[in-house]
This record gives structure tokens, sequence and C-alpha cells, in this order.
């Protein structure tokens, strides 16, 4: 057992603390690592005010990880101690069911094992993310991270990255297809990036004017203030996909109507509150699909981390202590950050 400092929420009420707990002694198959840097996902700040009622108190958040490579098990052959490593959302699966058996194990039927708010699947200890000075993990849920990429502006894919990338792969972004991102936060400002380098026609929905000129910057060949029912008007019955990222309850129903015929809106935003059903009508008359995705699996996390090393893509990050991470909650919450938090875990090592 080895030592490692953390900050946790003990209720949904506090602020995140310091914390002290024991990662377990490496199995055969265990790769520790020093966690270097961890980005910061409104699904942390879900998970650590119990927005999702499934929270198992104390919680150390964290699931956009990289690390170095400190130990490694005796039968572990595919990382050597030194090696940068990330880690996402998942550390473990049952790798039996058919999602597993497919690489999708994301969709684990017999439940994927969080990175943190998880159990151990061997000793049912709860699993403690990357708000901490270490980790241990087994090798078939650690990536692999492309050299020539700043690793802090990678934390934000193993989570941002890969939920918008597994979307855009699987409604086919690419040349001649018009993309819609809704929201330009961490996940979206990854979307804009990720379906620009696959060759689509990228629309950035926004309620920021603000953000405008950045959108533009990172990729988006046009920018919509969804507020603007005029703006909103001039995309009638254009998108081949549109991908929500908001992480609030809001009416679907205007963004359904911007999709062609066969068009399909995905939502991987989780807000507290679910979204009003949308008009049956507007889905019927089009045969409009509404959608759902949830992260990726081992394998096109990969892809996507090699994908982003071949066109230089990273996150726009803000680096943070660990120190500051309540009034980087308050300002995700204002739609303030830009376009990532990511925590320098050496502040808390010092
Ligand atoms: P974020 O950085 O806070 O970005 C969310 C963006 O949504 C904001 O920047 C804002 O963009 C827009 N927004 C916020 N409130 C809004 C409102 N009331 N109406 C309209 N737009 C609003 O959050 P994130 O880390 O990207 O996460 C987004 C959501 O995805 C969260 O719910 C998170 O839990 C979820 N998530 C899901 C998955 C999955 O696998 N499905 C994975 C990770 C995270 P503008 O300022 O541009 O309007
Ligand atoms: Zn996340
Ligand atoms: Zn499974």
């Amino acid at each position: 057992m080895s030592t490692t400092y953390a900050y946790a929420a003990t209720d949904a009420q506090s602020k995140l603390a310091p914390f002290e707990f024991q990662r377990r002694d490496l199995r055969e198959h265990d790769v520790q690592m020093e966690v270097l840097f961890c980005g910061v996902c409104h699904s942390d700040l879900h998970q650590a005010r119990n927005e999702w009622k499934n929270t198992i108190f104390p919680v150390v958040p964290g699931h956009e990880i990289v690390g170095r490579v400190t130990n490694v098990g005796s039968q572990v052959t595919k990382y050597k101690v030194g090696q940068l490593v990330g880690v996402g959302c998942l550390v473990d699966s049952c790798r039996t069911c058919p999602s597993c058996q497919e690489g999708l194990e994301q969709y684990c039927e017999n439940g994927f094992v969080g990175t943190y708010n998880g159990n151990d699947r061997q000793t049912g200890a709860v699993t403690y993310g990357g708000y901490s000075t270490q980790l241990v993990v087994d090798e078939d849920f650690v990536l692999r991270v492309p050299e020539n990429l700043d690793p802090a502006g990678v934390a934000p894919l193993l989570c941002a990255g890969i939920t918008l990338y597994s979307p855009l792969r699987t409604w086919g972004a690419g040349p001649g297809k018009k993309v819609g991102i809704v929201g330009l936060g961490g996940l979206g400002h990854m979307g804009v990036k990720l379906a620009h380098a696959m060759g689509a026609h990228v629309v950035l929905f926004t309620t920021s004017a603000s953000k405008i000129e950045d959108a533009k910057r990172l990729g988006a060949d046009e920018v919509v203030i969804s507020k603007n029912p005029a703006e909103m008007e001039a995309h009638l019955n254009s998108f081949d996909l549109i991908v929500s990222t908001v992480a609030a309850q809001h009416d679907l129903n205007p963004f359904i109507s911007l999709l062609k015929r066969d068009g399909t809106l995905t939502l991987v935003g989780a807000p507290e509150h679910d979204h009003p059903s949308p008009q049956v009508f507007n889905l019927i008359m089009k045969r409009r699909r509404l959608a759902g995705s949830l992260i990726g699996g081992i394998a096109e996390t990969q892809e996507m981390l090699d994908f982003c090393g071949k066109h230089g893509i990273t996150s726009d990050i803000e680096m943070i202590q660990m120190q500051q991470i309540n009034e980087a909650y308050e300002r995700m919450l204002k739609s303030d950050v830009k376009y990532r938090f990511v925590i320098d875990l050496d502040s808390l090592r010092k």
C-alpha cells in the first residue's frame, strides 16, 4: 500500500478538501503512475455535488489523467517505468459480455468500473480518481500518450476528447457533412477541433457572444448564438449531425428543427434534470433521430489519441493548482473556462 495525497468531497454540500488514502499494492497486471496532470470535467462537479444521486462519499474526482509510470506488476507487458501514459473514465469492466468483446467497455453489460466512484471488481473497494498524487490501474485500461503533444493539453482528451470523437465517428462526421456542436466548454471545444480535423463543415452553437472569435480560431466555420431565433432559423433542415454538450436542462426542439431528413441530435451533456420531451411530430416528419453517447471504449480512446498526435490536437487549457479547485468549479458553472481547467499535481506534492 502506498500513501496518496488527494482532494475529496466528503458530502454534497462541502467544498473539496485535502484527503489522504492508500493505493492498493500492485497486482500482476497493474501499472503504478505518478499523476502529473488531471483535467477538470463538469462530471466531476456533478458527482462531487451528488447531482446524479449516486455518489459514494468521500469522492476523489478526476478522470482526465496523464501520468508517468513509476512501477509495474510482474506480468505487465505493455508499459515500462518512465513512460508517459493516460487514464480516462474507465479502469475495468467484465471483459466477457458482448459490449466488452466488441471493445465497447463503456457499455459493459455488467457495469464498467469508473476511475472514481466505482467499485473494484476484486475487492469492492471504492475507486478514487486523478485529483491525487498517484494511481494504480490495470494495464488494459492504460493509454499511450503521443510524444509530440503537450502532456497537460493531452489530459482533457481522456474524457472531453473521446466523448466527442466517438459520436463524431459513429455518425460519420467528415467531408461533405454539416456538423453542429452545442456549447463551447471543455467537451464542445474538443468537438470543434476534432470535427474540423475530420473535414466536416462545423457550426458552433453558443449562448456566449464573447466566444465567437475563439470558436472560429478553434476551427468552427460558422458560429450561431443559439438564443437568437433568426440566426437559428437560417440553418433549418440543414444538419447531418448535432452533438449537444450542454450541462443544463433546455429545450431540444430548436436544435431538432435544424436537422435535415435522417439527421441526428446526439446528447452527451448529462444535466442534473432531464430535458423536457421534444415534439414528436418534429421527429416523425423528417425521420430525425435523437440519440445519446457515452465516452468511448479503450481501443477507440487510443485511436483518438493517435488521431490527435497526427493532427497536433490538444485541449486549450488553464492550469491550476489543486488548492484552486473550488474556485474552478464556481467558474465552470458560469461557463467561464477557456476551455478546460487542468490541475498540476505537483501542487499536492509540495
Ligand atoms: P463545461 O465545460 O461546463 O461546458 C458546458 C457548456 O455548455 C458551457 O460552456 C456553455 O457553453 C454551455 N451551457 C452551459 N449551461 C448552459 C445553459 N443553461 N444553456 C445552454 N448552454 C449552456 O462542461 P463539460 O465538461 O464540457 O461537460 C458538459 C456536460 O457533458 C456535463 O453535463 C458533463 O457531465 C457531460 N459529460 C458527458 C459525458 C458522456 O460520456 N456523455 C462525458 C463527459 C462529460 P456556451 O457558453 O458556449 O453556451
Ligand atoms: Zn468527464
Ligand atoms: Zn462487460
